[in-house]
């Protein structure tokens, strides 16, 4: 029982108590790194919004690194052609935000429906990719938009990594190239089942690209790729390039909300919705490069 672990104090029945732990309240990302260094049981806290669930599930850190002092950490920006989100960006502040709108207009979007108004506010991206659950959905937007997350052991991973790469340092910064993006859209209608999102990219020789990913609450998201040889998205057969991104699903897709043949169905018919969209959206706009 919670209410019993070591030094916690009387609570009422209906409440949790937490253990006492060491409070870390750095003021800049060297100082988070000197604490990380220094105690290896610190765990980094962001909105906490998923620590306070996996305390409910029975973690109990013992020591806590606030992010929410660290200078420098929730700034969003888009120069030459980069959107840079800073790790402690909350839900409501990116979906809000009019960098964010200007550069991707579908990420605003899709960032405005995640998640219920409370943990708008307070949940951040940084945390939300960090938390490495299969059923966030950061990892499958930033993933189509191929991001890239700036990670303070000096490394960069790219969103699929985290699924194998267990670091406990601060990811201070996430980056998406706009330079050749022509479209990005995300259908999440099927949630729980199977979310898509795709981002469409213009490639060296003026062709268009489709990087998608197929997510669901219940596993890993799953990227895939259409090459196409059509320069504008109202080009795209979108019912040809939706069956070619459905049919690189794994043969294992199946789960119990579904087999495998529904979930490719839901892949394909939300993939083909997202095409349908793009060409609708970029009719006026074709030659007008992000910036
Ligand atoms: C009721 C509810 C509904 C929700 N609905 C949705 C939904 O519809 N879609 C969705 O995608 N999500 C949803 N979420 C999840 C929510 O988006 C995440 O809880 C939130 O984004 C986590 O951010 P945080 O700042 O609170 O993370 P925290 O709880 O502070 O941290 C989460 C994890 O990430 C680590 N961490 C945090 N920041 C960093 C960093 N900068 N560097 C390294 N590690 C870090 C922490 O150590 C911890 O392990 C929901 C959550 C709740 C409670």
């Amino acid at each position: 029982m919670r209410a019993t672990v070591d030094g916690s104090g009387i609570v009422a029945q209906s409440q949790s108590a937490l253990a006492p732990f060491r409070l870390y309240r750095p003021e800049s990302v060297a100082e988070v790194k000197a604490v990380l260094a220094a105690d290896p049981e610190a765990v980094i806290g962001a909105g906490c919004s998923d620590l306070v669930a996996r305390i409910r599930e029975g973690c109990a850190p013992r020591a806590l690194v606030s992010l929410r002092t660290v200078a420098g950490l929730a700034a969003i920006t888009h120069d030459a052609g980069v959107l840079r989100l800073g790790s402690m960006v909350t839900h409501h502040e990116g979906a809000t935000s009019p960098i964010v709108a200007a550069a991707i207009p579908g990420l605003a979007a899709a960032w405005s429906r995640i998640a219920t108004v409370r943990i708008r506010y307070t949940g951040t991206v940084g945390g939300n990719l960090m938390a490495r659950r299969y059923r966030y959905e950061m990892p499958l937007l930033l993933g189509a938009l191929d991001a890239r997350l700036s990670i303070s052991d000096g490394r960069t991973l790219g969103t699929g990594e985290l699924w194998t790469d267990d670091t406990t340092a601060l990811l201070t910064d996430i980056a998406v190239s706009t330079a050749d993006l022509v479209w990005f859209g995300y259908e999440r209608s099927m949630r729980p089942t199977t979310t898509v999102a795709v981002a469409i990219r213009r490639g060296e020789d003026a062709t268009l690209s489709v990087h998608a990913t197929a997510g669901s609450e219940y596993r890993r998201g799953i990227s895939m790729r259409a090459d196409t040889q059509v320069g504008t998205a109202a080009d795209i057969d979108p019912a040809r390039t939706a069956s070619v991104l459905a049919a690189q699903l794994p043969a294992d897709i199946a789960d119990y909300t579904g087999s495998a043949e529904y979930r490719r169905h839901l892949v394909g018919v939300l993939a083909r919705r997202l095409l349908c969209a793009a060409a609708v959206a970029t009719h006026h706009r074709e030659d007008e490069p992000h910036e």
